[in-house]
This record gives C-alpha cells, structure tokens and sequence, in this order.
C-alpha cells in the first residue's frame, strides 16, 4: 500500500511512518516542520520506501502531486496544543479548516481513502459522560480562544462528511489524550510528557487548578493499532470512532503516578489557569470516551495501562537527556 501522511515529523504522525513503514508500505510524509520535529524521523532518513518534504501543506500543485501516487490518505497535520489554540486562533482556523478542505477536495477528486484525526476536544465541556460519537457538542463564548480548536476541528469534519456524502471514502478518528514517546514536551505540549520533562529538569510538576478535572490517557502503541485498522477496513468507512482509553484520571493523581513511576522525590505545585494560560482559556472538567463503535468495527482494544505507558514514556525520555 501507498500513503501519504500529513504531519508526519508530529509526535503521532511520525509513529505512523514508522509503523506503515514496517509493515512493507510505501509512505510520503509532508510536514512544515512549524511543530514537527525532523528528530522524529532521524531514523528512516535513508529509508527506500520513505519520500519525505518539507512544505506547508497548501504549497501549490504538492499535494495534488503526492495524492495522485498513494491509495490512502492520513490527514494530520494541524496546529495543535492548547496554548496555541489562546495565542494563535488565525493560524488554528487557517490550516485546521482552509487548508484542509482543498485535501478534502483533491481526495474527493482523485478518489483516494482519506483518514481524518480529529479529536476528542470536538465534544467541548459536555457533562453528559462517557461521550459517544453522536453526542453533542458543547462550547463556551467565542470570546474564549480555547474553542477555536474544537470549532476547527468540528468544521473540518464536517467538510469530511460533506464529501463522503458525495462519494469519498472517509473516516474519522477522535484521539483522546495521547502520549508517549516522542510526544512534545513543551509548554504547548500535552500534560502527561509535560510533567515527566518538569521532573526531569529538576522543576515542580504543576498542577492546574486544584487537579480534579480528569482525561483518559492513551498511549501512543494502542493509537496506532486503531489509527492504522481505520485505514485498512471496509467497514470503517463513512463513521466517526473515538480512539482513546476507558480510565478517567485527575491530573493530580497523573502527577502523583508519574512520580511513583520515576522514583523521584519531585514536587507538585498548584498553578492557577490564568498564570499559564491568560484569560482567554476555559478547562474542560471531564472526558471520557464510550469505545464501543471502535471496538465492534475496528477491534480496538486499549492494552497499555497508565502506569505501564508512564513508565516507558519516562525511561524514553530519561535516556535521552
Ligand atoms: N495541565 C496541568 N498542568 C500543565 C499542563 C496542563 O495541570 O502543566 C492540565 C490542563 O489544565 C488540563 C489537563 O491538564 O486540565 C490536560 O491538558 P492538556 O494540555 O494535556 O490537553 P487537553 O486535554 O486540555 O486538550
């Protein structure tokens, strides 16, 4: 098989390569590399069946160029992290929504199966939990830029479902909190990796709020068993699955794991949303997904515990400092 993967320097879409790669399929990889990391990809620089380019995907006649040559289409590039989306909104908007509906388009245009990662973030602050993949969607002011992500993501699915109704072969896939090797530890990274590198760097591992608000930590080995079933069967096509794991944990109890896990004596502290995030953030207090959908059609199974994917997470990171 021939893909091509959008983000593919991402922490996920890197996996990816990697992944297809070891299973004898041909990958072009396209990323700008504004958040990708080409040490990602150090790896499979001298790969024969790995084409990779460093463009935006809205580079003129590119993507029409690559899709021409692959069968399946994983769409990932996107601006993502959540200080991002209160810094950047223009730029979320711009290639989370415009640039992904001329993909769309050529996908559509050439008849080539396209996976589309969105994200758990679409269901917003909905407290009718766990969420199922019809839920509803429940977003604060649009004067809080933390939105502007889930309406990006939102809009982008619905450009997808609007060309699957007219013929093309999609589906949609809703990451809930993924992490694990490779994962941005920065301060626009997720929490879990963001924590391990504060422990790492000798810092205190803050806590926002007061550490209650809960999420369902994935690990990246069980994503990709679902992302690359979703890219492979029939019956996938034309539905939504959330990806994600069952165990609802309190940030605070993710620090305080992280830091059994590590056998340091580190500190948590607690940090007010404002102090990191300024005024224009809103926390969602729970997400938990229903994998009922994902685990009829794809056979999706999460294996990983938190524990047991903190740990490697950690010893990965650890190695490389
Ligand atoms: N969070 C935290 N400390 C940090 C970074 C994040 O307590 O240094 C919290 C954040 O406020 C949120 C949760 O961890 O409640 C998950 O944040 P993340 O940025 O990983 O992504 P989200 O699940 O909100 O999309």
């Amino acid at each position: 098989m021939r893909y091509l993967i959008t983000g593919a320097a991402g922490f996920i879409g890197s996996h990816l390569c990697t992944a297809l790669l070891a299973q004898g399929s041909e990958v072009w990889g396209i990323d700008d590399l504004s958040q990708g990391n080409m040490d990602r990809l150090e790896h499979l620089k001298d790969h024969p069946r790995f084409h990779f380019t460093k463009s935006c995907i809205s580079k003129a006649g590119l993507l029409e160029e690559v899709i021409k040559k692959v069968d399946v289409i994983y769409h990932m590039a996107a601006v993502v992290g959540v200080k991002r989306y209160v810094e950047e909104p223009v730029r979320v908007i711009d290639v989370n929504v415009c640039f992904t509906s001329r993909l769309f388009e050529l996908a559509w245009q050439y008849d080539k199966k396209v996976v589309f990662t969105s994200t758990s973030e679409v269901y917003g602050k909905n407290s009718d939990i766990p969420f199922r993949e019809s839920a509803n969607r429940v977003y604060g002011p649009s004067t809080k830029d933390r939105w502007c992500y889930a309406i990006s993501k939102t809009a982008a699915e619905h450009l997808c479902l609007g060309y699957i109704k007219k013929g093309l072969r999609a589906v949609i896939i809703r990451y809930f909190n993924v992490y694990g090797p490779h994962a941005d530890t920065s301060a626009y990274g997720g929490v879990a990796t963001r924590f391990i590198n504060q422990l790492l760097n000798n810092k205190p591992l803050t806590v926002h709020n007061d550490g209650s608000q809960t999420r369902c930590f994935t690990y990246i080995d069980d994503i990709l068993k679902g992302t690359i079933e979703a890219g492979s069967c029939k019956d996938a096509e034309g539905n939504i699955f959330n990806l994600g794991h069952h165990r609802e944990t309190p940030i605070l109890e993710l620090a305080q794991i992280i830091l059994d896990v590590s056998g340091i004596k580190g500190e948590i502290v607690f940090q007010p949303y404002k102090e990191f995030y300024g005024t224009s953030y809103e926390d969602i207090p729970r997400r938990i997904p229903d994998l009922s959908a994902a685990e009829q059609i794809l056979n999706y199974k999460p294996v990983i515990t938190l524990e047991e994917g903190l740990k490697k997470t950690f010893k990965w990171y650890k190695s490389r400092m």
